[in-house]
């Protein structure tokens, strides 16, 4: 995709108002707890664009979301633990404010030297950042130069810190361009979207087919296969007349299921086999069988030995491939086979040159736990917002930002 970057700009001896995505887990809930962050994943991705843009002489204004508080008053969302985790990885400190905008926000931001850090308080203590609320986001902006949009995850969302305030600095006349992570975000999914290399193999799974037809609709114009696993192929296949039994089956779905498979005869492949159990628990005992052999107490929890092999020969050769949503109900591990030996598979085609890209955040947690996440060539850390970009849609954060 055709955007700036911060390589793109000069911030020396500026102030850069960066939206970053410190969405983290917390230890706890309660306010009167010292509350630490449990995994700085998310901080640390970061890294790379902070520093890059301290060691150009920047000033540091940060801002992210941080859980899902109902007001202000919600403390156990407030962003210090995050300031004291990013202080200690930044080793140096970070001035924490306790308001998103206001009077001590503008005197902070307005005394900083280049090398200081500032984070604001969580934006949506702000009731305006989910409304896209052009005020806030005109005070976000007024306190900075430049605008930095680091947090791909919330890209397809419309609020204040996002696309308001990079609207905003565009209209003082200062640049909007994204950080190294969003930057990586857009040459992997947007290389899928715009111009993919060939063979191009999609993977399809998850639980539902219902969220997902307007991403297999797109994905069958783009893609020359596609692969499709999880609880959406049972939906799949009983609109084909299979008696997939206890299954889940979406029944609102059938008839989109058939448009999909009448519309595109032979470039979506379907299981033939499942790991089967009579109940859906973690420790239920399961059964590979034919598709045709599934008994009307049965329900498919994972993809089959044979589907794997047929899969890994579709594969064979691909250049790109994309996957979205697990092969099957990966949390219990009887029923991560599919999704695991998937992980391998592609772990193998990315060696031999092919680009491999996964989006979802259970996918993307899929991969993890397989310990392969490093082995891809990309593992999208947004999930809604990767999805949305896949099924061809321009994302507000995204489409605001600076052309090249
Ligand atoms: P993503 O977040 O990567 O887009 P989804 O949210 O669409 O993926 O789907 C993930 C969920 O699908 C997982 O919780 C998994 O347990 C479930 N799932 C996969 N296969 C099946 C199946 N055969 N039956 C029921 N649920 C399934
Ligand atoms: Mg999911």
């Amino acid at each position: 995709m055709n955007k700036k970057t911060i390589t793109d700009i000069d911030p020396d001896g500026k102030k850069v108002f960066v939206r970053v995505d410190f969405n983290v887990p917390l230890s706890s809930k309660d306010p009167n707890d010292d509350i630490t962050v449990t995994d700085d994943t998310r901080i640390r991705a970061a890294l790379p664009t902070l520093n890059y843009l301290l060691d150009h002489g920047a000033a540091l204004i940060l801002a992210s979301h941080l859980g899902r508080p109902a007001s202000a008053e919600d403390k156990q969302f407030a962003m210090d633990p995050v300031a004291d985790r990013l202080s200690e990885l930044l080793g140096r400190p970070v001035i924490k404010v306790d308001e998103v905008v206001g009077p001590e926000a503008a005197a902070a931001a307005a005394a900083l030297k280049p090398g200081d850090v500032m984070l604001l308080e969580n934006t949506r203590f702000e009731p305006g950042e989910k409304k896209n609320d052009p005020d806030l986001a005109a005070q976000m902006a007024g306190m900075a130069d430049m605008y930095v949009d680091d947090a791909f995850g919330s890209a397809h969302r419309a609020h204040s810190s996002t696309e308001g305030a990079a609207q905003a600095m565009r209209a003082k006349g200062g640049p909007a361009v994204a950080g190294f992570l969003m930057g990586k975000e857009l040459q992997a999914l947007g290389t899928a979207v715009s111009n993919p290399p060939h063979p191009y193999v999609a993977i399809m799974g998850g639980a539902k087919i219902s969220d997902k037809i307007k991403l297999i609709d797109n994905l069958l114009q783009k893609a020359d296969t596609i692969l499709i696993g999880g609880g959406m192929a049972n939906t799949f296949l009983a609109s084909m007349g299979y008696d997939m039994g206890k299954s889940l089956v979406e029944e609102d779905a059938l008839a989109e299921a058939k448009r999909l498979l009448e519309q595109a005869p032979g470039q979506l492949v379907l299981p033939v086999d499942a790991g089967v159990a009579d109940e859906f628990s973690a420790d239920a005992v399961r059964i590979d069988k034919s598709i045709e052999e599934i008994e009307s107490h049965e329900m498919a929890l994972d993809i089959g030995p044979h589907t794997l092999d047929r899969f890994g020969e579709k594969l064979q050769g691909a250049k790109l491939v994309v996957w979205n949503g697990p092969m099957g109900v990966f949390e219990f591990p009887a029923f991560a086979k599919g999704t695991d030996t998937l992980a391998l598979i592609l772990a193998g085609l990315v060696d031999e040159g092919a680009e491999v890209v996964i989006g979802g955040g259970d996918s993307a947690a899929a991969v993890k736990k397989a310990g392969l996440t490093e082995k891809m060539t990309h593992v999208s850390t947004g999930g809604g917002a990767s999805l949305e970009l896949l099924e061809g849609k321009e994302l507000p954060g995204i489409a605001v930002l600076d052309d090249k």
